[in-house]
């Protein structure tokens, strides 16, 4: 199998596979979607809401912001040695406060060092004069299988002839295209592993 690199820039990357299968590219873009781990907003402490929102539905809409940082050190909940409870390896705490009048943006949640939403000016909710937002928000890794906050990005492949399948990643910026793709074949590699060592015993 052969790969060659198309474009390559900060949110999108294309390269193609020759001498490769449908079969392939189609177990690769699932893995790609559903298995890369990713950071979203989990849970929503609310410590004040005055604006007109419910807090579900303000909870909601910062779960679905692309948040950014280095989630090396980090667990996934179910993998952590505090088996899903919560600490700081499996956790990132994010704080908002806002007060009106204006428009509360994704850029208002702050991050410990390191940590950020990928796109600042997202809206979340206009606060008139008097209304008040103060919440704490726990950030966790998560798969795209489970919740699409969870998504890389969009992730698609087409082919003239299946000599040649063209791949196109564009993430949502929480990660580096490349990284998604590096992350996905790492998945695919553990199962290729767990299976051949299945079938050992
Ligand atoms: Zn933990």
């Amino acid at each position: 199998m052969k790969v060659k690199l198309i474009k390559s820039d900060k949110k999108n990357l294309q390269f193609s596979l020759e001498d490769s299968t449908i079969a392939f590219a189609n177990a690769l873009r699932r893995v790609l979607i559903s298995q890369v781990p990713v950071l979203a907003i989990n849970d929503v402490t609310f410590i004040e809401n005055s604006s007109a929102f419910y807090d579900e539905f303000i909870a909601h809409r910062l779960g679905l912001i692309p948040l950014k940082g280095d989630i090396k050190g980090l667990n996934l909940p179910n993998e952590c040695s505090c088996k899903g409870k919560g600490c700081a390896k499996c956790q990132v705490k994010f704080t908002l406060i806002k007060k009106g009048p204006g428009m509360v943006y994704s850029g208002d949640l702050k991050g410990p060092a390191g940590f950020s939403v990928a796109d600042d000016k997202i809206p979340i909710v206009k606060l008139g004069e008097g209304q008040k937002i103060k919440l704490e928000a726990t950030a966790v890794l998560g798969v795209g299988k489970d919740h699409a906050k969870w998504q890389p990005g969009v992730i698609s492949y087409g082919y003239d002839d299946p000599k040649r399948i063209t791949f196109t990643i564009e993430s949502y910026g929480g990660l580096d295209p490349k990284q998604i793709v590096l992350s996905g074949i790492k998945v695919l590699k553990k199962k290729a592993k767990d299976f051949k060592s299945a079938l050992r015993v």
